[in-house]
């Protein structure tokens, strides 16, 4: 599945959670805003600092 363009950080995070509409749109989701309501669900991209972000590890 495609990434959004300029998502910074998140593209990069564990916690991301690429989502795509039936219309096409894709949108890029924060899965510690479920436990954690400092981090918003959809966070405004990019994001260039983020406490959260931990690498994801690479295949
Ligand atoms: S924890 Fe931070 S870097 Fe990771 S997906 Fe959420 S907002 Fe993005």
């Amino acid at each position: 599945m495609s990434v959004p363009p300029a998502v910074g950080l998140c593209a990069a995070c564990v916690h991301q959670q690429v989502v795509r509409t039936t219309r096409g749109s894709v949108f890029s989701l924060c899965r510690r805003s479920r436990e954690d309501p400092a981090y918003p669900r959809y966070p405004r991209l990019p994001v260039l600092r983020c406490p959260g972000f931990e690498p994801r590890e690479r295949d």
